[in-house]
């Protein structure tokens, strides 16, 4: 979570860019408050276990971002949290696990489909390379080239969901914010977990 805050706080003028083509040039700025709140929010509950941290993260989410990308990553985090609640460490099987439900999480509270150019399309191959893996660490990096592939494929795509959808054709040849962002959560995960 320091890192992604970290990725959202540096790249923020990417994803505002990028959301500047094909929305409303909030992205990055949202991603960069909703994540600082959060850290705000760790801070002040230091010892708390994988589930808790991730659920905090949630609350702060949703709290402090307005737009699509809160509610849809307070819930992915939510999702999360209450996959791994109780559990004070996290292996590869867990961790899958709790993607897989935070992936379920945020494609029942949005409707996203693979190829609706949405944060989706990074998150689905990415859970699929964790789920393919063996060990946590290579999985992790196999998960972050995966959403990096997954991010690279929203460019050619015509939006059907969020409000890249309103330009209709015209959101093609832009990659999408949301899943540039969530490629970043599996940089930050992957780069936290080798140190
Ligand atoms: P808003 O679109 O309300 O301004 P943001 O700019 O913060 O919110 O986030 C936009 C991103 O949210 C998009 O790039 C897309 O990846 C994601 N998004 C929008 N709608 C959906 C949806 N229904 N399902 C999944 N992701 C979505
Ligand atoms: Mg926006």
């Amino acid at each position: 979570m320091n890192r992604f805050a970290g990725e959202m706080s540096e790249h923020r003028q990417e994803l505002v860019a990028l959301d500047t083509a094909i929305g409303d040039g909030d992205h990055g700025t949202n991603m960069n408050r909703g994540m600082t709140k959060a850290l705000e929010k760790l801070d002040a509950a230091p010892q708390a276990d994988p589930g808790t941290v991730l659920k905090t993260v949630a609350m702060a989410l949703v709290s402090s971002v307005g737009g699509a990308a809160g509610p849809l990553y307070g819930t992915l985090f939510l999702q999360m949290g209450n996959a791994l609640a109780g559990q004070p460490e996290v292996d590869l099987p867990a961790w899958t696990a709790a993607w897989r439900k935070g992936l379920e999480g945020v494609q029942a509270r949005g409707k996203a489909v693979p190829q609706d150019k949405t944060m989706v399309d990074a998150l689905i191959p990415a859970v699929e390379a964790l789920e393919a893996a063996s060990d946590l660490d290579g999985g992790l990096r196999a998960a972050a080239q995966a959403a990096e592939e997954g991010m690279k494929s929203t460019t050619p795509l015509v939006a059907r969901k969020g409000r890249a959808s309103y330009l209709g054709e015209r959101s093609a040849g832009h990659q999408d914010p949301g899943a540039t962002s969530t490629y970043y959560l599996f940089k930050s995960a992957a780069e936290a977990l080798a140190g």
